[in-house]
């Protein structure tokens, strides 16, 4: 990439084709904008068109090999997240730690670039790294003009607290479960005047509001409770945290007044793991639609994110539960082992999760099924999937058994074994419920 510097700047027509190509580009981030409420898939349409048109200027200029970086000979190209779901990684690869996840329209400059992802300067000691899938172009600039923090809003509502963050430009941040009961959130490549800066309003949460060692901005929630879910939401003149409250739970009916949404894993086209004539998917919606009763005669809300053997998205599976204001989101699963002699010595239930704050429920769970079902106790394990990154709903995966495994197989298809591992997954949330809040 950097080779490519000399041969460009050393062009007498450089500064003509900048301008052809900042012309052109406009154009068609504009028309990007004014289809930005439609899918992704549009606006990557869109970014393509534009690729492909730079491409022709760059081969009727016979600039060879060339990128828009390269063109546009700013430090930074400046990007802009246009997915709720866009990771923020450590290295440049798919599988690659993740340090962040932004929602649509978070603000970022990029100061290099590969064929798939942008490197990001955060102002971090090091650099991070954004799948270029994730992002629009949106210019380029020799320095950073960072936004200045002045207003920072507390306010508490039914189920949450809030602490709303108003900025001009919304920049990258991250949100960091120190414990299970405190929270960090930090806003990177903003100003603030540490003195003066105080939030306005009443909350009865506790935030404390500093700097921290790069002069970003961080935010610490630390309450007594566990955390029972938290999100953050890009609105039009900044960033809203949203911590949801503990629970008040009834000792006598737990699930009182809590909302859970099912998500019986699979579906339509993809039948998950199949074995012993059986099909993931079918024995998946099975075991939610009557754990989903259950729960309701308990008292609970219950909200099925698939009624019927049909294809579903994993993200809108999440969304789903998030619209409909879910406590927990639980995903229901069989599992299987990609090398299958092995079913011998791993099966049994087990419980998947990634946020610090869906631990406790997780185990909870775990030692409920354990105990009901007798299997073999294949643990509570952490695990980045779609189905346990959400950190609102607090979600957990739970794979009741091995599909695989002939014995377990057998049970697991049969309804009043359905029914049985149904009463003690709803006596794990009920204790998670009783004995924390
Ligand atoms: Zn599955």
């Amino acid at each position: 990439m950097r080779e490519n510097y000399g041969k460009i700047n050393s062009m007498k027509n450089t500064v003509e084709m900048r301008n052809i190509l900042l012309s052109v580009f406009s154009l068609l981030l504009l028309q990007a904008t004014v289809y930005s409420n439609d899918a992704v898939v549009v606006e990557e349409k869109i970014q393509d068109g534009a690729i492909l048109l730079r491409d022709n200027i760059i081969r009727e200029n016979n600039i060879e090999n060339s990128t828009i970086e390269e063109i546009l000979p700013n430090k930074y190209t400046i990007i802009k997240t246009i997915s709720n779901y866009s990771p923020i990684r450590e290295n440049a690869d798919v599988n690659a730690k993740r340090f962040s996840h932004l929602k649509k329209g978070a603000t970022i400059f990029a100061d290099d670039s590969n064929e798939d992802f942008y490197r990001v300067d955060l102002g971090l000691n090091k650099p991070y790294w954004i799948e270029k899938k994730y992002v629009d172009v949106s210019s380029s600039t020799n320095q950073k003009e960072l936004p200045e923090i002045k207003d920072i809003i507390l306010s508490d509502t039914d189920k949450y607290y809030t602490i709303k963050v108003k900025t001009p430009i919304l920049t990258a941040y991250n949100e960091i479960e120190k414990t299970d009961k405190s929270l960090e959130f930090i806003l990177y490549d903003v100003i603030f005047d540490e003195k003066s800066l105080k939030a306005k309003g009443k909350s009865e949460a506790n935030f404390d509001i500093s700097k921290d060692e790069f002069n970003n901005l961080k935010i610490l929630y630390s309450s007594k409770y566990i955390l029972t879910g938290h999100d953050v939401e890009k609105t039009p003149d900044g960033l809203l945290i949203k911590i949801k409250k503990p629970f008040s739970v009834s000792k006598k009916h737990p699930l009182k007044g809590i909302t859970i949404a099912i998500d019986p894993g699979h579906g339509g086209g993809d039948s998950g793991a199949c074995a012993n004539g059986l099909r993931e998917k079918d024995i998946n919606l099975q075991v939610s639609k009557i754990l989903s009763e259950k729960l309701k005669d308990e008292g609970a809300k219950v909200y099925l994110t698939r009624e019927d053997d049909v294809d579903v998205d994993l993200y809108d599976r999440i969304d789903f539960a998030k619209i409909n204001n879910a406590d927990f989101l639980i995903s229901i699963h069989q599992n299987s082992l990609p090398n299958r002699a092995n079913v011998d010595k791993k099966h049994g239930v087990g419980v998947y999760y990634y946020n610090k704050e869906a631990y406790k429920l997780a185990n909870e769970i775990q030692k409920s099924l354990v105990e009901g079902t007798e299997f073999r106790d294949d643990g509570v394990n952490f695990a980045s999937f779609a189905l346990t990154r959400s950190s609102l709903p607090v979600c957990i995966l739970v794979e009741c058994g091995y599909i695989i495994h002939k014995e377990e197989a057998k049970k697991l298809s049969d309804a009043e074994f359905q029914k049985l591992l149904s009463d003690y997954l709803i006596k794990g949330i009920k204790n998670y419920l009783v004995e924390n809040f």
